[in-house]
């Protein structure tokens, strides 16, 4: 799996085709399992979906009062997104990225941006509180990882939490999904 590496292209392709097996309808259970760690006592957080899809748990979070930023490269994930939770949005332009998209829900707490996570910084979505990465450090180019690693820490405020999720499995026998990272990686990666 090392040297293979998916395009922009073939992600969106991914989405115009219906090839979403990684969407998932309902909430994700190690989120919930998990909540108390990422949210540690505190409330009102800014909360990060990297490569977040059409996630429904962000919805979920913003439904709590938390506010949620999202970034994905693919535009019909987005307006999915919004359309099949029944809320409506803005669209307006991401000044300092061209060719980039910001939606936002109207009622302010939802905020998704439309394009490749390496085009954003701190200066563009400010710092956040939490991170949930499910589906996104394990769709990270393996020869990209240092580099969404170091974007992510340069993202995360001073006591901010982060929950990971990875999948163990065989990468001789199973192709994906779609990069296997292992936790000696995730170590080294994140220090
Ligand atoms: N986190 C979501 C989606 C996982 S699939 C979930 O759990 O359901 C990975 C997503 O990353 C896809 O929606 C794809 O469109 C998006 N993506 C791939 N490369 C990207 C990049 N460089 N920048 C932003 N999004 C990207």
């Amino acid at each position: 799996q090392r040297e293979r590496r998916l395009s922009v292209e073939e992600w969106l392709r991914k989405w115009s085709t219906g090839a979403t097996g990684f969407h998932k309808e309902h909430g994700h259970p190690l989120l919930q399992k998990h909540l108390d760690i990422l949210l540690n006592g505190r409330s009102g957080l800014r909360i990060f979906f990297p490569l977040c899809g059409k996630a429904v748990d962000m919805k979920w979070l913003a439904d709590m009062g938390h506010s949620v930023v999202g970034v994905d490269v693919s535009e019909q994930a987005l307006k999915e997104f919004f359309a099949d939770r029944g809320l409506p949005y803005c669209e307006e332009p991401v000044p300092g990225i061209s060719g980039a998209k910001k939606l936002q829900s109207t009622s302010g707490n939802i905020c998704l941006y439309c394009c490749s996570i390496y085009d954003l910084s701190s200066a563009i979505v400010g710092k956040f509180d939490a991170v949930w990465d499910r589906g996104a450090l394990v769709a990270v180019n393996p020869c990209d990882r240092q580099r969404y690693v170091s974007l992510m820490s340069s993202l995360m405020e001073k006591n901010s939490s982060y929950l990971l999720v990875t999948v163990l499995y065989d990468p001789n026998k199973h192709k994906g999904p779609p990069f296997y990272v292992p936790e000696s990686e995730v170590k080294s990666l994140f220090g």
